[in-house]
C-alpha cells in the first residue's frame, strides 16, 4: 500500500523535501515541476510513512486504501506517471542543509500582499534571516487569491492559508491589514518611497487583480463581464462584481452562458454557474451569489478555445472532475472546420450541460441594450450563438501601483528575476516582485513557492553584498506613520476576530463559513463591535 496525490495538489512541493526514500515527483529540481498537473508518488518506493501526508497544505494526500470513490482514479495516475518516465528513480537520498548566510542584526522587511507568494516569502524571510517583517494588505482578510481566487467548492486548497497563519503569530511578524500602497495619501494610502524609507526591503506580491481584455466590439454591454469580477463576485471580495449580468431570473432567455478561454479559471466559473445550489450552499461561496444561482437559468454554459483540445489550457485533474458534477454532462466538439453544432435558445433547466466548442474564437458580442449573443468565427465562417452571459477568461493582469514602475503592455511590475527596475531597466535598490505581479498570471499556488525562495535568496545576497541601502528610521516609526495616516489598520487579532465570526456564522448553517462581503462588516467584526 502507498499513498497517493490527488486533484488538490498545489505542487508547492513540501511534500518532496519531507519524503525520507524522495519517491514523489516531479521535483523542483526535475523536467516538468510547474507545468506538471499534480505531483506523483512512486508506488514502488513509497515506504507508507505518511510524512507527505502531515506535510501536504492542502489535504490532497491520502493512502490508497482510504481514498473517496471520486479519487481511485489517482492510483492509476500517480502510477502512469513513473511508467511513462522510466528515467525517474526513487530512493534514500543525503539532506543537503542551505547555507546560512552572515546578515547584519536589525534587518526590517516589507511583505505587501497575504496571497501565496507573499505567504512563501514570508516563510522564506522567517527561515533565513532573523529580520523582523511587517505584512500588509489592502483587504482585512488576508490569503489573496486563495480567498478570493479559489472555487468555493475546492475547500482542501483553500487548507494552504492555515501554514501561513502560523507565520502570522511570530514575534518578528506585524500584521497591517486593510492598508493600500498607492501615491494617494489623502486617501490614506501609504507610498511606494515611504515603504522605502521605512524598511530595508519591499517585497510586492500584489498578485493580479484585474482582467484582460478581448478588444471586440459589444465587449462592454450589460450582460458580458470578466471571470475576475464573477469570481471576486461569488468569493465574496468587497465592492466585487454586482449587480451582475444574470441578475435579473426574467432576462435568462437563452439560459446559456459563454466563457471565453478554457484556463482552469474558465472551468472554475463554468462549474459554479451550473452546479446544483444545493451543492454549492455546503461551500463558502457568498451568499449574494447563492441567492442569486439559485434563481438564475442559466444551464448551459459553452466554454470558447481558440485552437484544438490538444493545446486547451486547463489542467487534466480540473477537466476531469467536471465530469463528477452531479446531472451535468461534458460535451467536447473538437472539429477545426464545419458547421457549429445546434446552439439554438434552449429554456429547459433539466438540461445542464458544459460544452467546449474548440477552434472557436469570439468575434463580437451583439444586442440591442444588453448581450443577446456572441458571433463566433470557426474557419472562416462566422456564426451567432444566443446568450444571456458572455464571461471572458483570458487571464489577468496587476492593477497598477502609483509610485512603481508599471509595465502596461504586459499588465506587470517590470524586473529581472524577482529585482523590480525601473522605467529605465535598472535595478531599485531594496524593491522586489514576485508571483502573478512579476511574471504574469501563470502557474497555480505552489508554483510561487519556488520564485519566492529564489527572490529572497536574491535579496540575502544584495544585502550581504552591501547592495541594500538599510533604513536609518526609527523601528516604530512606520507604525506612527500608519495610524497618523489611516485609523482603520487591522491587526493579526483584528484578522483572528473577522475569522472567527466568519467561522461561527457558517457553523450555524454547516458551512466552512459565511463570509463578510461588506468592508465594514469586516471592520466591526475586526473590533468586534455589533453590527
Ligand atoms: P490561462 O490558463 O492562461 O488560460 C487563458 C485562456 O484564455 C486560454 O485558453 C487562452 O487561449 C485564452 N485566451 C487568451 N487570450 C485570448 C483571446 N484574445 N481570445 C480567445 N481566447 C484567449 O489563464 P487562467 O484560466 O486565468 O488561469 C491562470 C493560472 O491560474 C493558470 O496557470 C491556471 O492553471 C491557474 N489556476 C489553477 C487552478 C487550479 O489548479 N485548480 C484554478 C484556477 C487557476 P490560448 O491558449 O489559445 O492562448
Amino acid at each position: 500500500m502507498s499513498f497517493v496525490i490527488t486533484q488538490s495538489c498545489c505542487s508547492d512541493a513540501g511534500c518532496v523535501s519531507v519524503c525520507p526514500v524522495n519517491c514523489i515527483h516531479p521535483t523542483p529540481e526535475e523536467r516538468g515541476f510547474g507545468s506538471s498537473d499534480i505531483l506523483h508518488i512512486d508506488p514502488e518506493a513509497c515506504i507508507d510513512c505518511g510524512a507527505c501526508a502531515d506535510a501536504c497544505p492542502v489535504n490532497a494526500i491520502f493512502p490508497a486504501d482510504n481514498l473517496a470513490e471520486r479519487d481511485k482514479i489517482f492510483i492509476e495516475i500517480n502510477a502512469d506517471y513513473y511508467k511513462n518516465n522510466p528515467d525517474i528513480s526513487s530512493g534514500w537520498t543525503d539532506v543537503v542543509y542551505p547555507e546560512i548566510p552572515r546578515l547584519p542584526a536589525g534587518l526590517r522587511v516589507a511583505v505587501v500582499g497575504t496571497g501565496p507568494s507573499g505567504g512563501y516569502a514570508l516563510r522564506t524571510v522567517l527561515n533565513r534571516t532573523s529580520a523582523a517583517v511587517t505584512v500588509i494588505d489592502k483587504l482585512p482578510t488576508p490569503g489573496g487569491l486563495v480567498r478570493a481566487g479559489v472555487a468555493p467548492d475546492h475547500p482542501s486548497t483553500k487548507d494552504v492559508m492555515r501554514t501561513f497563519d502560523i507565520l502570522y503569530r511570530d514575534p518578528k511578524v506585524t500584521m497591517a491589514t486593510n492598508v493600500e500602497i498607492g501615491d494617494d495619501v489623502d486617501a490614506g494610502q501609504i507610498t511606494p518611497a515611504e515603504l522605502a524609507e521605512h524598511f530595508d526591503a519591499v517585497f510586492y506580491a500584489v498578485g493580479a487583480s484585474q482582467s484582460r481584455r478581448l478588444g471586440i466590439e459589444g465587449e462592454d454591454l450589460p450582460g458580458s463581464t470578466s471571470a475576475t469580477e464573477l469570481v471576486a463576485w461569488y468569493n465574496a471580495v468587497p465592492g466585487a462584481g454586482g449587480p451582475l449580468p444574470l441578475v435579473d431570473p426574467a432576462a435568462t432567455s437563452t439560459g446559456r452562458a459563454v466563457i471565453v478561454g478554457t484556463g482552469n479559471v474558465a472551468l472554475d466559473v463554468a462549474r459554479i454557474l451550473v452546479s446544483p445550489p444545493e451543492l454549492l450552499a455546503t461551500t463558502d461561496i457568498a451568499d449574494r451569489a447563492l441567492e442569486l444561482l439559485r434563481e438564475q437559468n442559466i444551464h448551459e454554459v459553452v466554454l470558447l478555445g481558440r485552437r484544438g483540445q490538444d493545446a486547451a489550457a486547463y489542467t487534466a485533474a480540473e477537466f476531469r472532475a467536471l465530469s463528477v458534477i452531479p446531472g451535468v454532462e461534458v460535451v467536447v466538439h473538437d472539429e477545426a472546420d464545419g458547421p457549429l453544432p445546434e446552439f439554438a435558445p434552449t429554456a429547459d433547466p433539466a438540461d445542464r450541460r458544459i460544452v467546449f466548442l474548440f477552434h472557436s474564437a469570439p468575434v463580437r458580442a451583439e444586442g440591442s441594450d444588453r448581450l443577446e449573443s456572441v458571433i463566433v468565427r470557426r474557419g472562416d465562417r462566422e456564426y451567432p450563438i444566443a446568450a444571456d452571459l458572455l464571461v471572458r477568461s483570458i487571464g489577468y493582469r496587476s492593477a497598477p501601483i502609483g509610485g512603481l514602475p508599471f509595465d502596461e503592455d504586459s499588465g506587470r511590475f517590470p524586473n529581472i528575476d524577482g529585482r523590480m527596475v525601473d522605467d529605465d531597466g535598472a535595478v531599485i535598490p531594496g524593491a522586489y516582485v514576485l508571483g502573478w505581479a512579476g511574471r504574469g498570471s501563470t502557474g497555480g499556488i505552489g508554483a510561487n513557492k519556488l520564485q519566492a525562495i529564489s527572490t529572497v535568496e536574491k535579496f540575502i545576497d544584495d544585502v550581504v553584498q552591501g547592495r541594500v541601502e538599510r533604513t536609518t528610521t526609527a523601528p516604530d516609526a512606520f507604525d506612527r506613520l500608519l495610524r497618523k495616516r489611516h485609523r482603520k489598520v487591522v491587526g493579526y487579532r483584528g484578522v483572528r476576530a473577522i475569522d472567527r465570526r466568519e467561522r461561527a456564522r457558517g457553523e450555524q448553517q454547516g458551512r466552512p463559513r459565511v463570509k463578510f462581503t461588506e468592508l465594514g462588516d469586516m471592520l466591526a467584526a475586526a473590533r468586534r463591535r455589533p453590527f
